[in-house]
Order: C-alpha cells, then structure tokens, then sequence
C-alpha cells in the first residue's frame, strides 16, 4: 500500500469523523423532573378524572360508567 493511500484513507477517516461528529446528537429533550411529585407519595394506582367535576381519583376508588369515570355516585347521577 502507497503511502498516497494510506494520506486518502486518512483524509477519508477525518471526514467520516468530522461527519459523526456534526451529526445532531439525538438528546432526551423530553427531561421530565421526578422530584417535582407532591408531599404525598404517588402511589401505583392510576388516577382518572372525574368527568363531571373533574377531581381526580383513584381508579380503584372511581365509578366506571359509559367509558366515563365519575368521583362519587352523586357526580355519576349529575351526568
Ligand atoms: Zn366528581
């Protein structure tokens, strides 16, 4: 191999490199504080709104009805 080549593979190399580099770096944008979560611990249980009064609840604790949860039986009879 003639030292011409070994000067192409190189230039070759550095532009590779130089494109890497320049390439945008995919970056987690979406960084999302954990810490920011309230006093009370969040538990495992997935909150659902309301659909009437819009307070959220527990799913364990919310009254499914037509797809729609409801807080209380009075919010599911206001529907
Ligand atoms: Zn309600």
């Amino acid at each position: 191999m003639s030292p011409q080549w070994i000067v192409v593979i190189g230039l070759i190399a550095i532009v590779y490199f130089f494109f890497i580099k320049k390439r945008p770096t995919v970056q987690n944008s979406n960084k999302k504080n954990d810490n920011s979560t309230p006093k009370d611990e969040v538990q495992s249980n997935d909150m659902v709104e309301c659909s009437t009064c819009g307070v959220y609840c527990e799913v364990s604790d919310a009254i499914l009805s037509n797809n729609k949860y409801y807080c209380s039986n009075e919010c599911l009879e206001k529907e």
